[in-house]
């Protein structure tokens, strides 16, 4: 046989490992394996052998699995088969035909064979299969006259050589289709099924004529050469392009390889009482329990997949074959109550008898996930912590959000990062004044900008959702909306927003301010179209989960929250307090940015101290509802961070509006000047890098004065009122010297000395420099505690611009397996991770009692959370709307690894 894979093995070239062929085990029947055999026996063959261990010989079609070792020596041997693997295979399917009492290629009742792909982690559809193994032209009429069915017979080999054709020899999918659609037209039917036994020959034919022009050979007779190719095909498919950008996507290493399951074939298109279908133990949507599923009479499984007939729902099995239907239910519970987990099975009814195929976990919705693990505990069929570990974090974001209607039908214009989840829908604006404006009068509105910035956020509180063409995951954008729960996508490439023209290009379509657009922040889609959307519910399942989680987690969960309504919306979904208020947020709101602008613009100190006294009562009343919200919690205060000139308009604005001013002969002329000095006074080539955080406190004290004494007297009052204060945290960014830390520390105790109100209240940092890291001992000595702000971390420690990179390079570098994680989204825990195990140990080192937690993006991230449970952090700061995700996950951490130091 000609391959017409080219060699796709260079992943593996070189290296020396012995291969484990000439020692181990290659195959295993599934009367050998189990369940705990998943890495050598591929998902798949793991549990065909579990279920006939469990379900017994006779529901299970004999079979073996020929392990993902086999697979790794033939990779490193350059496309040979490992050394001892033909023989074994001889052996096994020797067993095979001795259990099946059946043989390969016997001229009057063949054994026919399903070769299948099985890695670890399932790759639907991504590796090949090829089916009806083991026909030829002598054998095709043997199994016509044991089975008295000429048509099985034909439509058998027609699909073998089909498949095998497709899969062995690379006859393209399309031109195989062609020639039944030729078949079918020259016939007049419609269906596959429909064509007679006479044209299915024909059909034959018509692909082995393919299958010779493709790869110059005949289609093969010897059914032993053809399990040998199969086999091979499989093994090649592990390396095929689909397949490797599946694993790039999720993540799987491409050195596991892929097990191929061979099993007797079963005939679900035998008859009328005969058929094939799939099943889940429960409805996969809801989690109720009631089994739901598809089901076809007359069928073979591959007419499901294909789509080639339109499946019937599986009560109708219970009315067609009622017996093998109630068999069905009383294995789906076995299963089910055998794995700890929902599961998802195919089956094959042939003449009444009923065959199981596959069985996995099932893939479900959070709603689903949620239902299940409560009623599993109900049941008793697992107990709270297999419970828990039998949802996905990450995946209960839909039930905090409204979705797209799952039902309803839309064409995607554009496709961005799906940068804070949920779905939106309104009319366009192009500025937050607009977004402002429209909500006011009633409007939802989605806000369309190429980037945002600090002066937006006005308009991020009104719009329903935000759409951005430039941007990643830790934009501004991106971040803002994630804080308030708004849906948002960043980094619609594909839009071309003209701020000017107050209209929108993407690829020809234009759309203008006012026009319907949704977008879906879960999934980055946007779309035209009008589709509506459906509320999540926060049910007492969900509810009983995270009370589960709060109970086995050791990791704190707070809230990044900048306003009384994220604080009680963090308390709302069980917050400990506030890991992080950016307090600039505080000076965004329209009303305030002249006072911050004066505050900016002033030439001396006496004038910024005059503006920020104007500012002072504003922070104290922002601050009090805060504290209000979180009495009695911790609450960590940020001081002033971003560069300054994010608060002042672009050079270009002032200098358009200067010329307008200059030629109008207006009187602003002047000030305007000034204006356009001060803004390329502080312009920096790289602003991220420079005048910021506590950078700003040296240089300006009088800003984080103003900040410090607002926090006092704020918190003061809520105590004098209620009786109850919150646990103060005043926190300075981005210091990378003790000394820097030193100075703004002597600043906040000066000033609370001269508040004079005894209000107790500690002073700590955001650990998110690499020398921060490296020298926290030093830094700890003047901290009371450390937080984390992995997201200026991840910047420093890689050299990634946070506001440009997704949109960029990160998706080329996860394709070509550079990473495998975007770094702002997942702790890169060799990298930035390092820092912060170093940086943890020696503060803690330096100080025992230190709190330590984390208050960048990755602190919602169920993956980067298990890390920093590793790592010993006290707690988690992340958005209100993952705070649920956050306490899952942090439970999932601790029963996994339970020892963190
Ligand atoms: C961080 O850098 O991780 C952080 C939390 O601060 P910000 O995102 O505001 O820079
Ligand atoms: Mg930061």
């Amino acid at each position: 046989m000609v391959s017409t894979q080219s060699p796709r093995f260079q992943p593996f070239a070189g290296r020396t490992m012995e291969t484990a062929a000439a020692t181990t085990k290659l195959i295993f029947d599934f009367s050998e394996g189990s369940r705990d055999m998943r890495d050598l026996l591929g998902g798949k063959g793991a549990n065909l052998a579990e279920m006939t261990r469990v379900l017994g010989a006779n529901r299970v079609p004999a079979g073996f699995t020929v392990t993902t070792d086999a697979c790794v020596g033939y990779m490193q041997g350059n496309g040979e088969f490992p050394a001892g693997l033909p023989e074994e295979l001889n052996e096994a399917l020797s067993r095979l035909e001795g259990r099946a009492t059946k043989r390969l290629g016997d001229p009057e009742d063949p054994l026919l064979l399903s070769v299948r792909s099985g890695a670890r982690e399932s790759m639907p559809g991504m590796l090949d299969t090829v089916l009806n193994l083991g026909l030829n032209d002598r054998s095709v009429e043997g199994l016509a006259r044991a089975t008295r069915n000429e048509r099985l017979a034909w439509d058998s080999y027609r699909r073998l050589v089909q498949m095998f054709g497709n899969v062995c020899a690379g006859v393209p999918s399309e031109a195989l289709e062609q020639a039944i659609a030729d078949r079918k037209r020259a016939a007049g039917v419609e269906l596959d099924t429909e064509l007679s036994v006479g044209e299915l020959k024909a059909l034959v034919d018509d692909f082995k004529a393919l299958f010779h022009q493709t790869s110059g050979q005949a289609f093969p007779q010897d059914p032993e050469g053809q399990l040998r190719e199969a086999i091979r095909a499989v093994f090649d498919s592990w390396m095929g392009e689909r397949a490797v950008q599946y694993r790039r996507i999720r993540r799987i290493p491409d050195d596991w390889g892929t097990a191929v399951n061979v099993q007797q074939m079963v005939f679900g298109n035998r008859g009328k009482d005969s058929g094939t279908g799939v099943a889940f133990s429960r409805d996969e949507l809801t989690g109720s329990p009631q089994p739901s599923g598809d089901f076809l009479i007359n069928a073979q499984g591959e007419d499901i997949v294909s789509g080639a007939r339109t499946p019937s729902d599986l009560s109708e099995m219970k009315r067609v074959l009622p017996a093998a239907h109630a068999e069905l239910l009383e294995i789906l519970r076995t299963l089910e109550g055998h794995f700890g987990d929902m599961q998802d099975i195919e089956f094959t009814v042939e003449e009444s008898r009923l065959y199981l195929l596959q069985t996995r976990n099932a893939k479900r919705p959070a709603q689903a996930a949620v239902r299940f693990a409560v009623d599993g505990v109900a049941e008793g069929l697992f107990d709270r912590e297999r419970a828990l570990m039998t949802i996905e974090a990450g995946a209960l974001d839909a039930l905090l959000h409204p979705m797209l209607d799952p039902d309803a039908e839309y064409e995607p214009l554009a496709r961005g990062v799906n940068a804070s989840p949920g779905a939106a829908r309104g009319q366009i604006v192009f500025t937050a004044g607009d977004a402002v404006l429209a909500a006011e009068a009633g409007r939802d509105v989605i806000l369309v900008r190429p980037t945002t910035e600090a002066d937006d956020v006005a308009g991020f509180f009104a719009a329903r959702g935000i759409l951005t063409s430039e941007g990643g995951k830790a934009s501004h954008a991106a971040l803002v909306a994630r804080g308030m729960g708004r849906p948002c996508v960043v980094g619609a490439s594909a839009l071309d927003v003209r701020l000017d023209a107050r209209e929108v290009n993407v690829d020809g379509t234009v759309l203008h301010e006012g026009d319907l657009i949704t977008i879906d922040g879960s999934t980055g889609i946007v779309t035209a179209d009008d589709v509506s959307l459906v509320e999540p519910e926060v049910d007492e399942s969900f509810r009983r989960v995270l009370q589960w989680a709060d109970e086995r987690r050791h990791l704190g969960v707070r809230a990044n929250a900048d306003t009384p309504a994220d604080a009680r919306k963090a308390r709302e979904f069980g917050a400990a307090g506030i890991g992080l208020c950016r307090t600039e947020h505080m000076f965004m709101a329209p009303q305030r940015q002249p006072r911050m602008r004066a505050m900016i613009m002033a030439g001396t100190e006496r004038e910024r101290r005059d503006a920020l006294d104007g500012l002072l009562p504003l922070q104290e009343r922002d601050f009090e509802g805060l504290f209000s919200e979180m009495s009695g919690l911790p609450v960590t205060i940020r001081l002033f961070d971003p560069p300054l000139h994010e608060f002042l308009p672009s050079a270009e604005e002032v200098a358009r509006d200067l010329e307008r001013a200059r030629g109008e002969r207006r009187d602003d002329a002047e000030e305007l000047e000034r204006v356009l000095e001060r803004v390329h006074e502080l312009t920096e080539a790289n602003p991220m890098l420079g005048t910021r955080g506590v950078r700003l406190g040296i240089l300006h004290p009088e800003i984080y004065e103003m900040q410090a004494r607002a926090i006092i007297r704020a918190a003061t009052a809520v105590r004098d009122r209620t009786g109850e204060a919150p646990l103060l945290e005043i926190m300075i960014p981005l210091v990378a010297y003790e000394r820097e830390l030193e100075l703004m520390r002597e600043l906040v105790e000066r000033v609370a000395g001269e508040e004079a109100t005894g209000l107790e209240f500690h002073v700590g940092t955001m650990i998110e420099l690499p020398r921060a890291c490296v020298l926290a001992d030093r830094i700890a000595v003047v901290a009371d505690f450390f937080s984390f702000g992995t997201n200026d971390l991840t910047q420093t420690t890689l050299g990634f611009s946070r506001d440009d990179v997704e949109g960029k390079f990160i998706p080329a570098y996860i394709e070509r397996g550079i990473i495998d994680r975007a770094p702002f989204e997942t702790i890169d825990a060799p990298g930035v991770g390092s820092l912060v195990r170093i940086a943890a140990s020696a503060g803690r080192r330096a100080k025992p009692d230190l709190t330590l937690g984390i208050c960048g993006e990755q602190g919602g991230d169920p993956e980067s959370i298990a890390f920093f449970h590793q790592v010993g952090l006290d707690y988690v700061s992340c958005s209100p709307y993952r705070v649920p995700i956050a306490r899952v996950a942090a439970a999932q951490a601790a029963i996994t690894s339970p020892a963190h130091q």
